[in-house]
């Protein structure tokens, strides 16, 4: 008998020493909060260099960087969002929080990334925001994008969640001239439990964001003058803190898992009825978020079959999305004048790949080589027994 060795996929999150000197320092500051301590502050001057961005504003976390980012871009009651159907519910969520209409696009069958055509053909004179998310870390296409943008004049905002330290031909995703809202929540590329960021190409919206931020309220201000409405989003120093040592990790573990994905991939791909998830070539540094593949045509029942399978052998795997338009969420404010059914047949490959997908854990992407191999065979034995 052939008794295969299980995958050793290493834990998430990961920390060493970095992360404890980070907590000690911010709690030996005596201020735990942005405005009496410098980690926030530090932080956020770090990541947006990293990223190629001038400003970056950090926040409480990924659904909130979405909130606010279209707040200050004007989106509220009477307006249109754009947000592919494909997607964590937070994309659409945080257009439906301002009071404004999200409305589901197709994507793409091999990307999952936003189909343009559809994003096109969907623009009206409400709409304020087109929302691209790059699925696993995976760009949308932003040249498209930004043809469309500067066409309609209907402004982007990068839903990057996935996309930490990924790269659009060279270009990090604070390059790419528009606003670019990150997750820190614990599966994130880096984490801090919870956490989001905010990049702005330019320093109008940024301040705008700040003060909305934190109450309405300048930086500097100790009379209670508050200028604009607002909310309390604002990060601690301890997240930031620890925030500061993941940034460090970052592009190694990414470089690691897209060697791994270079090995899975062709595994993936010769199995028979898996389809794996694939890139926009143009996407020159993928953060490989998830290890995404189809099986098209195993049908909801037996996908979710094939993901408890995978868990049973002891690799971290998942049922895709759901469609946002097949969730109770989604229907309760701001939803378009159609029935679930019609979006369902406007987003074919959306409502598709809900149904077919299954993804991996990016700590999947961080094992050996080897047990890339081993990851590939159970896969397949899963797949043949579905
Ligand atoms: C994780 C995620 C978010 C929300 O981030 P939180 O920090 O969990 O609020 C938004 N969009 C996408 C695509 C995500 O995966």
């Amino acid at each position: 008998m052939n008794v295969r060795q299980a995958p050793e996929y290493p834990q998430w999150p990961q920390y060493d020493a970095t992360e404890r000197e980070g907590l000690i320092r911010a709690l030996e500051q005596g201020q735990w909060w942005r405005m009496g301590g410098s980690e926030v502050d530090s932080f956020e001057r770090e990541f947006a260099e990293f990223h190629g961005a001038p400003h970056a504003l950090a926040v409480t976390n990924g659904t909130h960087a979405l909130e606010l980012a279209l707040q200050v871009m004007g989106v509220g009651p009477g307006s249109e969002v754009i947000v592919p159907a494909f997607t964590f519910i937070s994309s659409s969520q945080a257009a439906q929080r301002l009071g404004a209409v999200a409305v589901p696009v197709d994507v793409d069958p091999r990307t999952y990334n936003i189909d343009v055509a559809a994003a096109a053909a969907a623009v009206t004179p409400r709409t304020r925001v087109i929302m691209p998310v790059h699925m696993a870390g995976f760009l949308a296409d932003m040249d498209a994008l930004a043809k469309l943008s500067a066409d309609t004049g209907v402004a982007l905002l990068q839903d990057a969640a996935h996309a930490h330290a990924a790269r659009w031909q060279g270009k990090r995703v604070g390059e790419l001239g528009s606003v670019a809202a990150f997750s820190f929540q614990n599966g994130k590329l880096m984490t801090a439990g919870e956490g989001g960021a905010v990049l702005f190409p330019d320093s109008e919206l940024y301040e705008k964001a700040f003060l909305r931020h934190s109450c309405g309220r300048p930086r500097t201000d100790r009379l209670y003058k508050h200028q604009i409405a607002g909310s309390n989003l604002r990060l601690n120093e301890f997240s930031a803190a620890v925030l500061r040592a993941q940034l460090g990790r970052l592009e190694g573990q990414i470089k690691t898992r897209q060697q791994r994905w270079a090995t899975l991939y062709p595994l993936l791909e010769k199995i028979d009825g898996v389809v794996p998830q694939r890139a926009d070539e143009r996407t020159d540094f993928p953060s490989h978020y998830m290890a995404m593949f189809r099986v098209p045509g195993i049908g909801e029942e037996n996908r979710n079959a094939l993901v408890d399978r995978l868990v049973a052998a002891g690799v971290p795997a998942f049922a895709g999305f759901r469609a946002i338009y097949r969730t109770d969420a989604f229907w309760e404010m701001g939803a378009p004048d159609e029935t679930p059914d019609q979006l369902a047949e406007r987003c074919p490959h959306a409502e598709a790949i809900s149904q077919d997908c299954v993804w991996l854990h990016h700590r999947t992407l961080l094992a050996t080589e080897q047990d890339m191999h081993r990851t590939a065979e159970i896969v397949a034995d899963a797949v043949a027994a579905v």
